[in-house]
């Protein structure tokens, strides 16, 4: 496989690049789609949630309220920690267990992974990064996530710099424009990643522990 990381701040545009390579013929490893699909209703991962943090994130339909555990996460820096030792190790082994389905093809695989730059991986291929400027995400993220502008704002403010990301970085796409804009990006980076050199064995795996401030 080919192994390529994507990241970019909060409302880039990673899902919609990675949708757009994905069309090209890429295999999409999404760390937040994980986390979700590991979190939906009676997934095995909200019983042990609801342990630590009480039954009262569940809902009478087994789903969990993600409100009431995003409350309890952000007033207790323990309850935060221990959010994360809970769903960070098992977000990381599906991911490892996505990418070894494919490690030995010859299949370009996107790492799609919000704080990259802050978890690096071993052995990536090539890192890619979204690229807006924050007046840009901030908009967008109001427009079309119906988000406040202050909590855009927090939540910008916690991750890293683009100057942090851009520095990492191999290939740069700015999604400050319009959807053709993007598009022609993407096809120059699918050209880029197809004739780069297969990853190693241990590509993919983490160089560090996972930053305590990740978003539940
Ligand atoms: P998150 O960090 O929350 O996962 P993301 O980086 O995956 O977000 P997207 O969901 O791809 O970002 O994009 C955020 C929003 O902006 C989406 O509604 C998407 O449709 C829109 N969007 C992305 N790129 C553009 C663009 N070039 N022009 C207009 N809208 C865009």
């Amino acid at each position: 496989m080919i192994l390529i990381g994507l990241t970019g701040g909060i409302g880039s545009g990673k899902s919609t690049v990675s949708s757009l390579l994905a069309k090209r013929g890429a295999v999409i490893i999404d760390a937040d789609a994980i986390t979700r699909e590991l979190q939906q209703r009676g997934a095995p991962l909200l019983g042990v949630l609801a342990e630590r943090f009480g039954a009262h994130i569940i809902a009478a339909d087994g789903s969990l309220i993600r409100e009431e555990l995003r409350n309890i996460a952000f007033s207790d820096a323990d309850a935060l920690k221990d959010l994360n030792k809970i769903v960070h190790p098992a977000v990381a082994t599906e991911m490892d267990r996505r990418m070894e389905e494919v490690r030995n093809t010859d299949k370009v695989v996107i790492l799609d992974i919000p704080l990259l730059t802050e978890n690096p991986r071993k052995g990536l291929c090539g890192i890619v990064v979204v690229d807006v400027p924050v007046e840009v995400q901030v908009a967008r993220l109001a427009e079309f996530r119906g988000m406040k502008e202050e909590d855009a704002r927090a939540v910008i403010a916690k991750q890293a710099t683009r100057e942090e990301r851009t520095k990492i970085a191999d290939q740069v796409i700015d999604n400050s424009g319009d959807l053709e804009s993007l598009q022609v990006q993407v096809d120059a980076v699918w050209q880029w990643a197809q004739q780069l050199p297969p990853a190693t064995e241990d590509a993919g795996t983490r160089e560090s522990k996972t930053s305590p401030n990740e978003n539940p």
